[in-house]
């Protein structure tokens, strides 16, 4: 498809296209005065209400990104009419995260009018990377998860699905990472200070959500005022999702929770003028800040009500919709429900849909227990995301009576049920009720959602294949044996458009040019770059590319922030969340046995690396905020060590996001993926890798095993334990045994207790000795350390020889098509949805 379109980057169609574009998308020359310059002089103009001389470069953004939003939103107001006639099954994609990044340039890409707009910059003489960089992140999420939602609403609408995100607009997203003398320092994240010029409030189109109790300000602090109901307001803020091509714009709508404007007069009339606003701010902060815990559930009443805030407002909206388009004369067909909306939970975050679905059905509806139970299985779906005990989501018994009373009566008459039917069809297994049920017994009773949703849907996925294996076979084996048929694998993927075609134009072109465009929504199609393997021009091209690459990374990093790294050093990347399972620990003691190394042996050959690390570690997760110390007490070492200057440096990237994301994967040589394995469900930014034309050295951990089968083993540099041979040596596995008999092992670990590293702080990582050395280290870092050394000689070895070295990245490249959201998507639609496109005309 799309075949007139330039590849990235390329010539430019001529002046008269732009009215043809624009036209396109429903607002050529009648509409508007001639052409998209028009638009953007209006916006600069009126605004503002400015003289045009006096704007500044936020004001250009926004009469930018306000020019291609009206040239989108004829195509965006088509899209809802075709799915209004049609009435398809649509989807909807309900997540507590999309950490979708920046809108302009990806909106422009998908609209296929970057030339268009980068010609007409030029030539009003506007800065284009400068308006660029106007625009905030959008960081509402936190990692992988959010990320995840963020390319699957891009695939959804490129493939024509009628689908649509849930998520809540918060007004704080992810925090601002900053480091000072090394340590980690959050700042809030206030993106909307300044109007975002992607999102339409719609007031009209409020819902209310009710809940069992009333917030109340006694003596200064807020309480809870038991038995006295009450309730918040929904606000939806849409924002557009433009499929690559703009043939269809899909619509993320994101809830601001607002009080009733009736609040408690009688109260205010008393004299109480500060509690009865109280209440308000009470409402109004309940989407004000996303919670920054990766991986972990921190078991906040807050967050409770944030997720059942989402549940509620989403679930009424679509409800609403259903009955809107399925009512003929009087009430709708309910039995229909199923075949118009799959909801899809991300996580188990969404969780409490399987008993507000429950209540609408019974309560509003007023069906039957059974065709409720019926419809709402058959509506809803769950995707895990992880197998780690402290993230897995229990919500005390008393806040559901305290907040959800009807809703805990709903769940513990499933629970009821269900466990009947377990005893029914297991007799003799008393042990198993314990294990399924949907409350886990103790001092205080809770609610296990992933059990609920589980139980509550007609369909759970893991996000890889050793994911979802070890689901079925470890962490809910006795649900799984009792709905085989619910389980399923969808291995997660990432959208090309953002990943490939925006972030990378050097490599884009240099792929276009050889197998043409349409891998852009077929990915697979870069299998035809395997036979290029052994094609010298176009290993150079790709050389060529991954050169410029870097050397943009450098000239940006230079600017942006002093640092100078070298573009003909190996770049050697390892960005994420920092957390144990992840390892940035073992990596920066491979870095340790490097340096160790070259100060040994000072006339040593080594090819000269850069070491980047970036993440974010949750603000109570105080180990972690020590590796983030440790890695740039590391890098400043180093840097002050003459004896290595030049040939190792490491540099620690704060504030990690997806734009920083976006600059430096395309950048990197080695990516590394080094979970202790069967910690890590899928991972995403080793595809992002993958498809940059990186090389991977990683351990058989989630996705990372499919990747290897897919660009062949041989082209992989994988090492360390199985995720069954971690499992069978947790009892056995006896740090010290590595420090006494590993010598690299332990010259490493003694040059970072001698306070190398930490020469005016002393004691400060005495955390990581105790983790690595006393028994304590769940994630094993030193049983994989000489495999790591092992593997990383081997990829050094293979450095040294160019031609091989482009080999293995090409054969990466053409391994990379599975990866793309695309086809995880399709496999959602065909699997668990059972959604077909719905073409906009
Ligand atoms: C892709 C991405 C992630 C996920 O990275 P993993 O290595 O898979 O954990 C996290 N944050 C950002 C900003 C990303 O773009």
């Amino acid at each position: 498809m799309d075949s007139d379109r330039p590849a990235a980057g390329t010539a430019t169609p001529g002046a008269a296209d732009m009215g043809k574009l624009l036209q396109q998308y429903g607002c050529g020359p009648i509409r508007f005065t001639g052409s998209g310059d028009a638009l953007y002089e209006r916006h600069l103009m009126f605004d503002n209400v400015a003289d045009r001389a006096a704007v500044g470069p936020r004001e250009r953004y926004e009469a930018v990104a306000r020019s291609v939003r009206d040239v989108l939103s004829q195509r965006w107001v088509r899209t809802e009419q075709t799915y209004e006639r049609e009435n398809p099954k649509r989807v909807y994609y309900l997540s507590m995260e999309f950490l979708i990044g920046r809108s302009l340039a990806n909106n422009v890409l998908n609209l296929l009018l970057d030339p268009v707009v980068e010609r007409a910059a030029v030539g009003k003489g506007l800065d284009w990377l400068a308006v660029l960089e106007q625009e905030p992140d959008a960081g509402l999420g936190n990692g992988g998860l959010g990320r995840l939602a963020a390319c699957f609403i891009d695939s959804m609408a490129t493939m024509e699905l009628p689908a649509m995100g849930y998520g809540l607009r918060y007004e704080y997203g992810i925090f601002k990472q900053t480091i000072r003398d090394g340590w980690q320092h959050e700042r809030p994240d206030n993106w909307l200070r300044r109007p975002d010029p992607w999102e339409i409030a719609r007031p009209d189109e409020m819902v209310e959500v009710r809940l069992g109790c009333s917030f109340e300000v006694r003596g200064g602090t807020l309480g809870v005022v038991v038995g006295r109901p009450s309730s918040l307001l929904g606000v939806p803020y849409d924002r557009p999702v433009v499929g690559y091509g703009g043939k269809t714009v899909n619509t993320l709508r994101l809830w601001v929770a607002a009080a009733p404007d009736d609040f408690d007069f009688q109260a205010f009339s008393a004299g109480e003028f500060v509690s009865a606003l109280a209440e308000r701010l009470t409402a109004e902060s309940l989407t004000r800040v996303l919670y920054p815990d990766d991986s972990t559930s921190m078991g906040q009443g807050l967050r409770f009500v944030q997720e059942y805030f989402l549940v509620a407002c989403s679930l009424a909206d679509l409800v609403r919709r259903f009955r809107r388009r399925n009512s003929g004369r009087g009430d709708p067909d309910w039995s229909a429900l199923p075949a118009k909306a799959a909801i899809q939970l991300n996580d188990t975050h969404p969780g409490l849909a399987v008993p507000e679905l429950m209540r609408i059905l019974l309560d509003d509806v007023r069906l039957d227990w059974d065709q409720a139970w019926d419809l709402t299985r058959r509506t809803l779906a769950y995707t895990n995301h992880t197998l780690l005990p402290e993230a897995l989501e229990k919500w005390p018994l008393p806040w559901l009576a305290l907040l959800l009373p009807r809703h805990l009566e709903i769940i513990l008459e499933i629970n009821r049920r269900f466990l009947d039917e377990v005893r029914a069809r297991f007799p003799d297994d008393g042990g198993r009720i314990g294990r399924v049920s949907l409350i886990e017994e103790g001092a205080e009773r809770r609610i296990r959602m992933a059990n609920l949703a589980i139980v509550g849907s007609h369909s759970t996925n893991g996000v890889a294949a050793i994911h979802s294996h070890l689901l079925r076979t470890v962490t809910v084996k006795d649900l799984a044996e009792m709905f085989p048929e619910r389980f399923s694998n969808k291995t997660n993927g990432v959208t090309p458009r953002r990943w490939l075609l925006l972030a990378n134009p050097p490599l884009a072109r240099g792929i276009t040019g050889a197998i043409g465009d349409g891998w852009i929504t077929d990915l697979a199609e870069l299998e035809k770059l395997k036979p290029l393997a052994d094609d010298r021009g176009f290993r150079d091209t790709i050389i060529r590319a991954k050169r410029e690459a870097k050397s943009r990374f450098a000239d940006w990093l230079r600017s942006a922030s002093g640092i100078v790294v070298d573009p003909d050093t190996i770049f050697d990347s390892q960005v994420k969340r920092i957390h144990e399972y992840k390892r940035q620990l073992l990596n920066a003691l491979r870095v340790v046995v490097l340096y160790n190394r070259l100060r040994e042996n000072p006339d040593m050959e080594m090819a000269p690396r850069t070491f980047f690390f970036s993440g974010k570690a949750a603000p109570a997760y105080h180990l972690a905020k020590t590796i983030i110390k440790f890695l740039n007490n590391l890098a400043g070492t180093i840097d002050g060590d003459p004896a290595v200057r030049g040939r190792l440096k490491v540099v620690f990237l704060p504030e990690y996001c997806v734009s920083l994301a976006e600059r430096l994967i395309p950048a990197t040589d080695v990516s590394n993926q080094i979970s202790t394995a069967g910690y890590e469900a899928s991972g995403t930014s080793n595809m992002k890798f993958m498809m940059n034309g990186a090389l991977t050295i990683g351990t058989r951990d989630g996705a990372t095993i499919e990747m290897a089968e897919a660009a062949g083993e041989e082209n992989f540099f994988m090492f360390g334990l199985t995720a069954e041979q971690v499992a069978g040596s947790r009892s056995w596995y006896d740090p010290r045994w590595h420090y006494d008999n590993e010598p690299e092992t332990r010259a490493a670990l003694d040059l970072i207790f001698s306070e190398h590293f930490s020469r005016y702080e002393p004691g400060v990582f005495d955390p990581l000795r105790q983790t690595l050395l006393t028994g304590g280290d769940h994630y094993m870092h030193l049983a994989d350390l000489t495999a790591y050394l092992e593997a990383d000689r081997r990829l050094l070895e293979l450095y040294a020889d160019p031609a091989g070295w482009a080999r293995k990245v090409v054969l990466n490249l053409a391994g990379s098509g599975k990866f793309s959201s695309d086809r995880t998507i399709a496999e959602y639609a065909a699997e668990i949805w059972d959604v077909k496109p719905c073409p906009v005309p």
